[in-house]
Parts: C-alpha cells; sequence; structure tokens
C-alpha cells in the first residue's frame, strides 16, 4: 500500500501515488488505477469553472483520466473569471504535488471574497490527490481522530414574518424539531440579522444602509441592545440546555457595546458569539480589539470566516484575542490551510468551528476530511445545504441520510469521495458551460 501512513500531515504526496493497483477502487476508477499504475506523473491538462445552481464549481483535468472537483460560496456566482484566471499558471503540474502547485498562485489572492477562486482549486488538487493515491482525503492530513463528524446548523431555515423576541421563539422550535436532530444552532442577530435591528424604530445611532453585505454599524440604543438580548432569551427558552445555540452578530458592535451583550449572555450559556466587532466581508481581524473584548467575559468569542491564509490568523491566535476561530475552507485558501490554523489554533488553547454555509456539496465533503482529521479543539462545522434542492439529485457517495442526530458519519472512498452523477449533472449545466464534464 502506498505509505502515506509514515509520510503523515500534509507531506509530499508524489510517493504515496500506489505502485499497485488499490485494495479501494472507486466504481469506474479501476481501470484508471490499473493504468496509473506503470504511467508517469499526473499532469494538470485543464481547470475549468461551471456555476452549477449557485455555486461556481471547478473542475481539475489530468492527463490520466482523474478530475478533481472544489467549490465556492453560493453567494460568489461571479467567481468564474476569477477561477479561469489561474489556468496558465497550473496547466502542466502535478496536481498531486498540491503544495508546488499552490506555490504558483496563493500569493494571488485576498481576503473574502478574493480568495474563493485559489480555495476552489486547492479543494480539487485534494480531491486529485486522493483519487492518484487511493486513500480518502482525510488519510492525506494524517488520518482521522473521529468516525463521524459534528455540524452545526447555520442552514436550514425556516421562514419568518415578523422580527419580535416570540416570532424567534417559534422559528427556533421547527430548527430544533428539524430531522438533521441538530446538536447546535446558529442564529443572526444585531447588525448580522438586518430584519431584526429594524424591527424596531431607532434601535441603533445611524441609518440603515445599503451596499456590499453587512454595512450597518454603530453604537445601539438602549432599546435596540434590549431588543436583540430579549430575542436571544426567548430562543434561549426553547432550546434549554438540550441543543446549543451560538450566535453571529455582527459585524459592527462597538467594544462597549460588545461587552455589555457578552455579559448578558453569560447567564445563558451561549456557545459562541461570532463577529462582532469585525468579520464577514471585513478584511482585517483588529486583533487587539478583539482581545479587550475576549478579556471582558466568559462567553466564548468567534471570528474568522473571511480571512484568508494562516498568515492573518497569527496575531489573533498569538495575542490569544478570540477563544474559537472559524475559517471557511472555500476562502481561507483550501483544506490545508484549515489543517494548519487548526494545529496552530490548538496549540494556543483556541477552538476551531469552521464557517461553511453556502459551501455546497463539494464544499460539504471537504469539511467532513477536515473534521475528521483536526485536533480535540474541533467543535462543529456550519452544515451547508444543497441549493437549489437538485443538488441532491446530481451529486453521488454522500451517506443517506447526510446527518444522523447531529453529526455525519466519515466515509473512506478515495479523494472527496463524492463526485458527479454526469448525466444528471449536465443537464444543470447553464448553456455556456455545456462542456464542463466533456
Ligand atoms: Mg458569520
Amino acid at each position: 500500500m502506498a505509505n502515506w501512513t509514515r509520510r503523515g500531515f500534509l507531506g509530499s504526496l508524489a510517493a504515496a501515488a500506489p505502485a499497485a493497483p488499490l485494495a479501494h477502487p472507486v466504481r469506474g476508477r479501476l481501470p484508471l488505477l490499473q493504468k496509473r499504475a506503470g504511467a508517469g506523473p499526473v499532469k494538470i491538462t485543464d481547470l475549468r469553472c461551471a456555476i452549477i445552481g449557485r455555486n461556481p464549481t471547478v473542475r481539475i483535468v489530468t492527463d490520466q483520466g482523474i478530475s478533481g472537483y472544489g467549490q465556492a460560496e453560493s453567494t460568489k456566482a461571479y467567481l468564474k473569471p476569477m477561477v479561469l484566471f489561474y489556468k496558465d499558471y497550473i496547466v502542466g503540474e502535478d496536481p498531486t504535488d498540491v503544495e508546488r502547485v499552490m506555490l504558483k498562485i496563493r500569493r494571488m489572492g485576498a481576503s473574502k471574497p478574493w480568495g474563493a477562486a485559489v480555495s476552489a482549486i486547492e479543494i480539487a488538487l485534494w480531491d486529485i490527490a486522493g483519487q492518484a493515491a487511493g486513500v480518502p482525503v482525510y488519510k492525506l492530513l494524517g488520518g482521522k481522530i473521529r468516525d463521524r463528524v459534528r455540524i452545526y446548523n447555520g442552514g436550514v431555515r425556516f421562514p419568518m414574518t415578523a422580527h419580535m423576541p416570540r416570532d424567534y421563539a417559534e422559528n427556533m422550535a421547527r430548527m430544533k424539531e428539524a430531522k438533521e436532530g441538530f446538536t447546535l444552532i446558529k442564529q443572526a442577530v444585531g447588525f448580522h440579522n438586518p430584519a431584526m435591528m429594524r424591527a424596531i424604530p431607532n434601535a441603533w445611532y445611524d441609518e440603515p444602509r445599503k451596499g456590499a453585505p453587512h454595512a450597518d454599524r454603530g453604537q445601539m440604543t438602549e432599546r435596540g441592545l434590549a431588543h436583540v438580548i430579549a430575542c436571544v432569551e426567548a430562543m434561549k427558552k426553547v432550546l434549554g440546555d438540550e441543543t446549543g445555540l451560538a450566535l453571529d452578530c455582527g459585524p459592527g458592535w462597538t467594544l462597549k457595546d460588545s461587552i455589555k451583550f457578552a455579559r448578558a449572555m453569560e447567564p445563558l450559556n451561549i456557545t459562541w458569539l461570532e463577529d462582532l466587532l469585525t468579520g464577514d466581508y471585513t478584511p482585517y481581524p483588529n486583533a487587539e480589539l478583539y482581545r479587550d473584548l475576549t478579556t471582558s467575559t466568559s462567553v466564548p468569542i468567534h471570528t474568522g470566516e473571511q480571512i484568508y491564509l494562516r498568515q492573518n490568523f497569527k496575531d489573533l491566535i498569538e495575542k490569544q484575542a478570540i477563544d474559537v476561530v472559524g475559517p471557511d475552507p472555500e476562502d481561507v485558501g483550501g483544506i490545508a490551510e484549515m489543517k494548519w490554523i487548526a494545529e496552530y489554533a490548538d496549540l494556543h488553547g483556541i477552538s476551531m468551528a469552521p464557517h461553511g454555509i453556502f459551501d455546497g456539496l463539494i464544499g460539504l465533503a471537504a469539511h467532513v476530511h477536515l473534521a475528521a482529521a483536526m485536533p480535540q479543539n474541533y467543535i462543529a462545522f456550519e452544515y451547508p445545504v444543497g441549493q437549489p434542492d437538485w443538488w441532491y439529485q446530481i451529486v453521488e457517495g454522500l451517506p443517506d441520510p447526510i446527518v444522523k442526530k447531529g453529526f455525519i458519519d466519515v466515509w473512506d472512498k478515495p479523494g472527496l469521495g463524492v463526485t458527479f452523477n454526469i448525466a444528471a449533472a449536465k443537464a444543470r449545466l447553464p448553456e455556456q458551460d455545456r462542456n464542463f464534464f466533456d
């Protein structure tokens, strides 16, 4: 068998390619692997991107019949030209040397949303590397330490017509009863939930803003802060101590409002408070301000979904400015970045709760492999939902049901272990992307 067990975490993959046909052939891939036994290194021949549903989907094509897939958030349908920008840098390279390929393109990315194309390509490289070695991606990350991974609910939602405390209580009751059996639910509050902030007059000392996501910010009025706290109290009453509640809060709060809010949350045992000060599309983390907040409360403080690359977590982690980091594999630079950040955070007593709500079903697979291999600082990742619903008909390899009692069983098929039902997926391709699978 391949020697991945000794090479360990993020080691070179070139030598991991099997010398003989593998014991874990995937349907339709055995002839390919037999061909690979005597073949030279794999070479990238093409990089493609199609907008499937709303998710930009990346396909890296190789000269040996293996294709790798990656995905970006469904909020980024504009991403295709950015993906294709990197094509000339990676064609001709060996995709199983993931890091060598990434050295060519990683520097040409940035904070969300401009790290997404690099991230989707990186995930597709790991998919190829796993398939070429005949092992699931988690083996290439050092192996799994858990057979099932906890997820949290950010994407299973029910419509709301009003935004007062009783409405949030009713909505939370439906999420608690959802078929996935979530053990942890995240809810948007404060500036992260414009409808909540606009439900009462004069909730904060600025006017409502439009434009790029999460434009509202400022000091809250007494009644504004009281409204947010009342909504959380109503939700918590429904959940009791059976289901955890995390809150996605901003960005845009002042430091003092954040401290007042966090202290009000202490008796409610909130799992974490996310992005109070910066976050989402804010292109800087502001570690000093976060440290002032974190040291002022016993509620875990969380941020990081918009941050690109491990280097940009350095301040937050080394200054212990937060308690939980939540990078998204589809924005941070991919799978390797996530693994490094998880390990480095663990060294500093900081937990991991990755962002993922819009990551699609290929992204879901990347999350599962990562979560299986993260250290014990792992809490849960945000469960992405396939949208539109037909995504579940065009992807093969996911468990059925996917979520059982709030967990997903880790699968062991090579690579990401999910692939497309090509015939079904072709029917969903937009006209301009009709050659994506050819
Ligand atoms: Mg968030």
